[in-house]
């Protein structure tokens, strides 16, 4: 298989794609003992957590720093493979054999996501989330029979794009204990039209969003949507779970960008969406996004793309509190003057910013001067037309500065671009060191956000509190809209060695329960997956759950198509 994952002990590194990596230095010039987490792309730089980092942590949290290396891969147990003889020839006869693994290296390759209940239970040794084999087709017409055969076999199918599920997307468990598929979509990776005068191409499920950034910048085109999975994350995997990128403020919601697609089913193939627009009824493509390959697998994408931006500005500003910097999103979003892009972080994410970014002592410093502590960091961004950028950013600028925040220029602007899909890959070292390290999302109405993000911080401070230890957590908005926006929400906590995954779990359902009752949604970005699938009955009530499990009893009567995730049992 080309572009194979490869398995490390840390969990995986797509190759050919650029890992980021990230050094830990210890900014000596601070005066402080304080260590500086800093982050880069450079793939030379040996990832290491350094002393005075884990000095730092470990005050803040009053963790014991120790190290808790991942089992070796040699060491992770799997059982042999499930998929009965017969089965597996089925499909070596639609696919081809070479298109049918069951190899221990690749069934280890396609176990679970990258949430950390997947990360941790395979650093522990534990693989029993692993497909018994795994399947790569190469269009629409196989995925079909690879589904119908599944449902004559009895066997479970879970679609694989880029593994990076941060809900446990990929549990491949099912209550019948059957066999386990994973339909991996790598080979089905290409552009298959672009129309440029519609904005329009059309592109198979498994591609990632570098090469499509790469296939449309030869038109002068962009589809623009980056996750910080962006990197490693596929175009069906977006659809599939309704992502959000980094400049989804401006551009939309992934599946905004979805004009149409095309849906392999146990019972049939679905083309869905009409562009430009149509009103023949209900619009059924809502139903495939989001579906978590509970309904069948997305096997082309048709995605509206637009002129690549002439100019790009990003920037920084400060603001004193994080209600002051609340109100003022909220007006810049009534007044329909949102940045395209728009992250404010909390005090706590503020300060954690500016230890991990380069060359910000003299603008600590600054900010010292001014008596704003850290503050509340707000780093937005504009893309597009010279003319427009310049009119809207000079709009939004008025508003930030009455509003009370200072300006506090590109360079800001610049750190965040150049880091700004490394701050996740910082998670495996932390978990190298005893710690455990996680992201929540949610999204609330302007009117509940206040209310929600205390909510989420006091569940998860009880939940992880014990004696002489507390959970560091760090908020931002993530992404804003006329009524309302995201929050993101990571905690850092000692981890308990014993029980780690019953400790998160049981964090994890306090900030669920705790973000419901206050107003906010289930998730904005990341789904349901296995992780939150208790929960969807409260998000979209009783009947809703029995519409959508009537909608899969009709697409996938015999329950093949990922049965584990989205829907309560
Ligand atoms: C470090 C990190 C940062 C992240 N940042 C973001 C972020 O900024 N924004 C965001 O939205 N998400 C983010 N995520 C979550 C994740 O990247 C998204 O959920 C992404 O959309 C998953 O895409 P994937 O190709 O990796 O899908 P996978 O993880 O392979 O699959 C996700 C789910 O979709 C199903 N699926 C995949 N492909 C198909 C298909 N073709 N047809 C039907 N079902 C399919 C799978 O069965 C599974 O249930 C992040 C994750 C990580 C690890």
């Amino acid at each position: 298989m080309p572009d194979e994952p490869q398995l490390t002990v840390q969990g995986w590194a797509p190759s050919g794609a650029r890992v980021a990596t990230l050094r830990a230095r210890e900014d000596a010039a601070d005066g402080s003992d304080d260590g500086v987490l800093e982050l880069t792309a450079d793939p030379d730089l040996r990832a290491a957590l350094p002393k005075a980092a884990r000095r730092h942590l470990a005050r803040q949290l009053g963790w014991t720093p120790r190290p808790t290396p991942p089992v070796p891969v040699r060491d992770i147990r799997l059982g042999p493979s499930l998929l009965p003889a017969p089965a597996r020839a089925a499909f070596a006869a639609l696919l081809g054999k070479e298109h049918v693994a069951d190899d221990r290296a690749t069934r280890l390759a396609h176990a679970g996501g990258r949430s950390y209940l997947d990360l941790q239970r395979r650093r522990a040794g534990d693989a029993s989330d692993a497909p018994d084999a795994v399947l790569t087709p190469g269009g629409t017409e196989e995925v079909a029979a690879v589904l119908r055969a599944c449902s004559e076999l009895g066997v479970v199918a879970v679609p694989y794009g880029g593994g990076t599920s941060g809900v446990g997307g990929l549990a491949g468990t099912d209550v019948d204990d059957r066999p386990v598929v994973a339909v991996d979509l790598r080979r089905m990776n290409a552009v298959h039209a672009v129309d440029v005068p519609s904005s329009l191409v059309t592109v198979g499920p498994g591609m990632r969003g570098p090469a499509l950034e790469a296939a449309l910048a030869e038109h002068g085109l962009t589809l623009g949507h980056t996750p910080e999975s962006w990197e490693f994350a596929t175009l069906g995997g977006y659809a599939a779970t309704r992502s959000a990128g980094q400049s989804s403020t401006g551009i939309g919601r992934f599946e905004d960008l979805v004009a149409g697609l095309t849906l392999a089913t146990p019972t049939g193939t679905l083309e869905l969406g009409r562009p430009p627009a149509s009103a023949a009824g209900p619009d059924l493509l809502g139903l495939a996004l989001g579906s978590e390959g509970t309904l069948g697998v997305i096997t082309e994408l048709r995605l509206r793309v637009r002129p690549r931006p002439r100019t790009t500005r990003y920037e920084g500003w400060s603001f004193r509190s994080w209600a002051a910097g609340l109100a003022a999103l909220q007006r810049l979003a009534r007044h329909d003057l949102l940045p395209d892009v728009v992250r404010l972080a909390d005090p706590d994410e503020t300060r954690a910013t500016l230890l991990q970014a380069p060359r910000t002592r003299a603008l600590r410093a600054r900010l010292r001067a001014r008596g704003r502590g850290a503050g509340c960091l707000l780093v937005v961004g504009w893309e597009g037309l010279p003319t427009l950028v310049r009119a809207r950013r000079t709009a939004a600028g008025s508003v930030l500065r009455d509003g009370g925040a200072t300006r506090l220029g590109g360079r800001m602007g610049r750190a965040w671009v150049r880091f700004r899909f490394a701050g996740p890959q910082l998670r495996d070292r932390l978990l190298d060191a005893g710690l455990l390290a996680e992201t929540l999302e949610t999204a609330a109405p302007w009117s509940a956000l206040p209310a929600v993000y205390d909510a989420v911080r006091e569940a998860l401070e009880t939940s992880l509190t014990r004696p002489g230890r507390r959970p560091l957590v760090l908020s931002s908005i993530s992404h804003g809209y006329a009524t309302g926006a995201a929050l993101s929400v990571t905690v850092l906590a000692d981890r308990d060695d014993e029980l780690p995954l019953q400790q998160w779990l049981s964090a994890q359902r306090a900030a669920t329960d705790a973000v419901l009752a206050a107003g906010g949604t289930l998730s904005h970005h990341f789904g349901v997956g296995v992780d939150h699938r208790p929960w969807l009955a409260q998000e979209i009530g009783p009947l809703g759950v029995d519409l959508l499990r009537a909608v899969k009893q009709q697409l996938d009567p015999q329950r093949v198509c990922n049965p584990g995730v989205l829907l309560p049992d």
